[in-house]
């Protein structure tokens, strides 16, 4: 059986003995009752002695109880203390309770049974106290040290960015002045620095739209578009630039779209160069949009290696890349899909993928009509 220990301050030896009589009474438990009879034997012994509970009398001879429960909080005691009151005292439990004790007990009520419940819950409810505030302080330091991760985050990206910026403006210059001198190859170099430098401020962009999703400052700019007008754009755009694959288009919404026409055109880019990068041999992809009086569900469908089940919805994870020696050579950070999902869903739509493993994937999204034109 577990010994609890106690530790009695009491200046009356009378009730150390009725104390010790009580609890050897209790049925099932075993107490060692410790004893302190002054205010500094007893406080010093608190503060460094071994014990599971602190019984405290409220008379200390020029001292109280509640004097020295506030010193020991203060010094940072935190075992249960329970305070023994006299007849003549009863108006001090709550002083006790705001002092710091966990509970406390008329001595004139004193009884085992009683006694033994009080100890027993007020260590076990000092425990789940503590527990509790452990859990809070985790809590605390865990988002403390999220914050502090994004802020270097979003530093280390805009310092980034802002010599980018610069070398994409050099660049063009440079293009556009080799261009009247016309060497070809030069020129061609000079595209390839470009296309490189386009790449990292697409990677760039990624990291900051996810400090700005966790730090809780993602916004939209939302007005009136036409959803199969962007649709066209995008696809003509990818077309020019991929032409390993050919983009087959079905279906049109016929629809005017509230929302933020860059966002929505962010995940469709997304959709495309997924369904380009991860089916590289696959030579077409096709492209749907439907729509009813309620929603847009606009869908990219390639005939690539396909998605597994279980990792369906791990896709849609920040930093999530599929491990596959396949696509392992695919450029990326796993951060294109976790975006998407954030924009569409702060569309109010539904977004997620249809797939077999081998079969190829199609992602679809869908956003909603209610505040269409
Ligand atoms: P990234 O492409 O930068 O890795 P995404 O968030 O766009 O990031 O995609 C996350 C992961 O989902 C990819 O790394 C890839 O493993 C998988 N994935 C995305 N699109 C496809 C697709 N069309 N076919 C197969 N796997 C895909």
């Amino acid at each position: 059986m577990q010994v609890t220990t106690i530790l009695l301050i009491d200046d009356d030896d009378e009730d150390r003995l009725l104390l010790q009589k009580l609890l050897a009474r209790v049925a099932g438990a075993h107490y060692q009752l410790i004893y302190e009879s002054s205010y500094d034997a007893g406080l010093r012994h608190a503060l460094e002695g071994e014990h599971d509970i602190c019984l405290l009398d409220y008379r200390l001879g020029t001292h109280n109880g509640i004097e020295l429960l506030k010193e020991a909080r203060r010094q940072g005691y935190m075992r249960p203390i329970v305070l023994l009151t006299g007849a003549e005292e009863s108006e001090i439990d709550i002083q006790a309770l705001q002092a710091g004790a966990d509970d406390y007990i008329s001595k004139n009520h004193l009884q085992g049974e009683l006694l033994h419940r009080i100890i027993r819950y007020a260590i076990e409810r000092k425990k789940a106290e503590q527990e509790r505030e452990r859990l809070l302080h985790e809590q605390i330091a865990s988002k403390e040290l999220e914050r502090k991760k994004n802020e270097f985050i979003s530093m280390v990206v805009h310092e980034l960015k802002t010599p980018l910026t610069s070398l994409k403006g050099f660049t063009q210059l440079l293009a556009r002045r080799l261009a009247k001198d016309c060497d070809p190859h030069i020129s061609q170099l000079v595209s390839r620095i470009d296309a490189q430098s386009n790449k990292l401020t697409a990677l760039i962009d990624d990291l900051l739209d996810v400090t700005r999703i966790e730090g809780g400052t993602f916004q939209f700019d939302e007005d009136f578009f036409s959803f199969d007008e962007l649709v066209e754009e995008i696809l003509q755009d990818i077309q020019l630039t991929y032409t390993s694959h050919t983009l087959l288009r079905e279906g049109k919404a016929g629809k005017i779209v509230w929302g933020d026409r860059k966002r929505i055109g962010q995940v469709i880019i997304n959709f495309l160069t997924n369904a380009i990068k991860y089916a590289p041999d696959a030579g077409k992809i096709i492209v749907r949009t439907e729509a009813n009086e309620q929603e847009i569900t606009f869908s990219v469908q390639d005939f690539g290696p396909g998605i597994a089940k279980e990792k369906q919805e791990q896709i849609f994870a920040p930093f999530y890349r599929i491990e596959d020696p396949a696509q392992r050579s695919a450029p990326g950070l796993g951060l294109g899909l976790f975006i998407s999902a954030e924009i569409i869903r702060g569309q109010r739509g539904r977004i997620w993928v249809e797939s077999d493993e081998g079969e190829g994937a199609t992602f679809l999204f869908t956003l909603p009509l209610s505040t269409t034109k």
